[in-house]
């Protein structure tokens, strides 16, 4: 995520990080640089101006210069500006009506499918609510059945009218629908066109007006950079909305919308959408994304994340085969899944703070475990439990099997014996014997 940003940030901050003499110059120049790499990241120019300003006015009002770690405070300063552009606090959506009316706005292909069904997930699944998605698309037959088809994939009941060509008419319906079947939210997923033109703001105008909903969303592809500053900026004048929806930050964009958009619009980004999985979806804090941006990680996410996913049925059981001596192959497969879930590789290595500089120009495969998969699949269940029964012709048989080569299964062979024993120490509580093992 924002990785050019992130380099070009870190280049510019760099000089003011070492033990150098730091004069004006360096200072001014370090602005400069930063300026550039907001206008690269395709950040409005008269926002990066702003920006810059408001950064050397607070540099000069702490007396950057005479402090003991003037790199330190610069950082700091950029950081909090940063967060303080991107929307400074967290804002949630307002899930106070009954049923919560939740409308749904932006483009065709920003996302708006993708994110209701993501939306409906998140609020079954982490905040109790019984969601009903409503289909409102009268122009493409398609978009109802995608709709029909995310509505499978997270659970939650989908209404669509298909002879009716009107929108407002099949959004009141909905809402009468939930109430009569206990839906306490209504996500609205209306028409999108490839740009902005009168006849669908109208459209959109309508049945704003007509369901007074109590969340307005507007949804935006992130890869557009200022382009998705600019159809903001139209859609915000029609409906006043309530908050933004980034998608698609998984992909390789530039950063400059998720910087701009909320001094713009003025309305905070609420969400993100970060691959195109239901699950893909997080609540936007400004400040962890400015360490992001800055690559000091995002260690909190990525611990909650861990946190989400962690059963503590299951770690009791796992713990009880670790100490018999029981751990298997099947048990370093639920624990691969595990890790799965909480993201794709290339999304959990950019919260590590400094692990996207340090693994700069290497290639994370998005399903990274695919080979160590492959490898446990090809072997039986006594293999997966016994690993010590695998012998040399058992590893040639499993390497075909796989479609990998020998030494790839004796480095999991070997791999899975570091971590067996790691845990069964770990187990024993003896951390002496840990720290031996890692060197300390
Ligand atoms: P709509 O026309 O606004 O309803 O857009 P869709 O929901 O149909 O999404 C358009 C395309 O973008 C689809 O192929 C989605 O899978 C994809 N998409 C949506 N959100 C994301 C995201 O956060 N990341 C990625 N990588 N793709 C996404």
């Amino acid at each position: 995520m924002f990785d050019n940003l992130s380099e070009k940030l870190d280049k510019a901050l760099h000089v003011l990080k070492g033990h150098g003499q730091i004069t004006e110059i360096n200072v001014a120049e370090t602005l400069k640089e930063i300026r550039r790499a907001l206008l690269d990241a395709d950040v409005n120019f008269k926002i990066a101006k702003e920006f810059t300003n408001r950064v050397k006015e607070k540099a000069i009002g702490e007396n950057v210069l005479t402090t003991l770690q003037p790199g330190q405070l610069m950082v700091k300063i950029v950081k909090d500006e940063l967060t303080e552009l991107m929307g400074g606090d967290v804002t949630g959506i307002n899930l106070n009506g009954n049923p919560t009316v939740i409308l749904m706005s932006g483009l065709q292909g920003s996302g708006k499918t993708t994110f209701s069904g993501k939306l409906a997930n998140y609020l079954k699944t982490k905040k109790n609510k019984k969601p009903l998605l409503v289909a409102c698309d009268v122009y493409r037959p398609a978009a109802i059945d995608q709709l029909h088809v995310v509505g499978v994939q997270v659970g939650v009941d989908v209404y669509s009218d298909r002879g009716n060509n009107d929108p407002v008419s099949i959004a009141k319906s909905a809402i009468a629908h939930a109430k009569t079947n206990g839906h306490n939210v209504v996500i609205v997923d209306t028409a999108g066109r490839l740009a902005v033109d009168e006849q669908m703001m109208k459209e959109i105008a309508n049945v704003h007006k007509a369901i007074q909903p109590h969340e307005t969303l507007f949804v935006v592809d992130a890869m557009t950079g200022q382009d998705a500053v600019n159809t903001a900026k139209a859609f915000n004048d029609i409906l006043n909305f309530d908050g933004v929806i980034l998608t698609k930050l998984d992909g390789d964009t530039r950063g400059g919308a998720a910087i701009s958009i909320k001094s713009v619009v003025n309305k905070p980004i609420k969400f993100i959408g970060t691959g195109e999985k239901m699950e893909a979806i997080d609540v936007f804090y400004p400040s962890r994304m400015a360490d992001r941006i800055l690559g000091m990680g995002d260690v909190v996410s990525l611990v909650e994340r861990a946190q989400e996913q962690f059963d503590e049925e299951e770690a009791r059981k796992l713990q009880k085969k670790i100490a018999k001596n029981q751990f298997g192959f099947d048990d370093f497969l639920t624990q691969i899944q595990q890790i799965k879930k909480m993201g794709s590789m290339k999304d959990l290595m950019g919260m590590i703070p400094g692990a996207g500089k340090a693994l700069k120009g290497i290639e994370i495969e998005d399903d990274a475990f695919k080979h160590v998969e492959a490898i446990i699949h090809s072997m039986t269940p006594e293999e997966r439990a016994n690993p010590s029964t695998i012998n040399t012709s058992r590893k040639n048989r499993i390497a075909k099997g796989s479609g990998t080569s020998i030494q790839q299964v004796n480095q999991l062979m070997k791999q899975f014996d570091q971590m067996s024993k790691m845990m069964k120490m770990m187990q024993g509580g003896s951390g002496r014997k840990m720290m031996q093992m890692m060197g300390g």
